[in-house]
């Protein structure tokens, strides 16, 4: 898959069900592929986003319905059915998340920025695409452990993986940029 067309991409015959699945079904492209699939973003969050904006997360509202789970209820709030709206956007704990990220980014967190440089857009998917990732691994360790951290935890994870992974691809630019070359011919760049 790395660095294939997902237009054009077909899966191996020998991938398992569920990636042959999710590549069957990805056709037309839909209209927020481009802000889950960034080149910028890390690749095993862009699969939870993908699985996400797909609803194909085992989340506990299907794990109850097919009696693998005994409760559907949100691990965070436990008030709720835990759907995928519900997990990534209407529950309390979430919110509080996804509230002090935006507070942070100066962004809205669900809908993608409007006219701004490619830049600010990149950033905006991979700090929206790390929540995403860091909540559900959150709500993997609260259902196993019964434990759950304060928000601001999670935002602080958040943003120590964004801030690495936008830092590697600033300094790539910079490199692609061949800056010390075009110095060394008097650019002064
Ligand atoms: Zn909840």
């Amino acid at each position: 898959m790395k660095g294939a067309d997902w237009y054009t991409y077909s899966p191996p015959p020998d991938s398992n069900w569920n990636w042959r699945n999710i590549c069957k079904g990805s056709h037309p492209p839909v209209p927020w592929y481009k802000d889950v699939w960034d080149s910028w973003t890390i690749p095993k969050h862009s699969v939870i986003g993908w699985l996400i904006q797909r609803k194909a997360l085992n989340t506990r509202d299907k794990l109850f319905q097919f009696g693998i789970s005994g409760s559907n209820c949100c691990v965070f709030c436990e008030l709720d059915p835990e759907t995928h709206a519900h997990l990534f956007s209407e529950c309390t704990y979430s919110k509080q998340v996804i509230s002090l990220i935006e507070h942070w980014l100066h962004m809205r967190f669900q809908t993608p920025p409007g006219n701004c440089s490619t830049i600010r857009r990149k950033v905006w998917r991979v700090v929206k695409l790390s929540c995403w990732y860091v909540l559900w691994m959150e709500r993997n360790t609260c259902r196993i452990e019964l434990k759950l951290r304060r928000p601001e935890m999670l935002v602080s994870e958040v943003q120590k993986i964004a801030m690495l992974r936008i830092q590697q691809k600033v300094s790539s630019l910079i490199q692609q940029l061949e800056i010390s070359w075009l110095n060394s011919l008097g650019f002064n760049v």
